[in-house]
């Protein structure tokens, strides 16, 4: 909490594959915050990062909320509309009878909670990716 007393965001860059989001790169987005909001200027979300290879897009942003619960407020869900997200991402960081702890949620630009898969097909014998299509 103490490196992170303000909100901080970052882009959320990706594919939609099989009707799926799937977050590739998140990169710092300017902004300035206080404990309880971001400010930053749609005009600042850079659209051309992912552009170069064609296969990525910006899919929205996330955010973390300091000593706040892991849901989106009215304000994320008429920003996320507005400036046309895909999906955004919530990570809560609090600390609670002396302990830290984080909660991580993805939701849809209208507030819908999101099913969340982290990970790849790994050959764990290999420590490489599977070269198996994972489905
Ligand atoms: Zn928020």
């Amino acid at each position: 909490m103490r490196k992170f007393p303000r909100e901080y965001i970052e882009e959320m860059w990706g594919e939609i594959q099989d009707g799926m989001a799937r977050v590739y790169v998140l990169q710092p987005l300017m902004h300035k915050s206080t404990r309880m909001e971001i400010c930053y200027s749609a005009d600042d979300l850079d659209y051309e990062f992912g552009g170069n290879d064609g296969k990525m897009m910006l899919l929205g942003t996330i955010h973390t909320h300091p000593n706040a619960w892991c849901v989106p407020s009215v304000c994320d869900i008429e920003t996320a509309i507005k400036d046309g997200e895909i999906c955004y991402g919530i990570l809560s960081l609090f600390t609670w009878k002396h302990r830290k702890f984080t909660a991580l949620g993805f939701w849809g630009r209208n507030g819908n909670p999101l099913q969340t898969f982290i990970g790849e097909k790994f050959d764990t014998r290999a420590g490489k990716p599977s070269r198996r299509n994972p489905q």
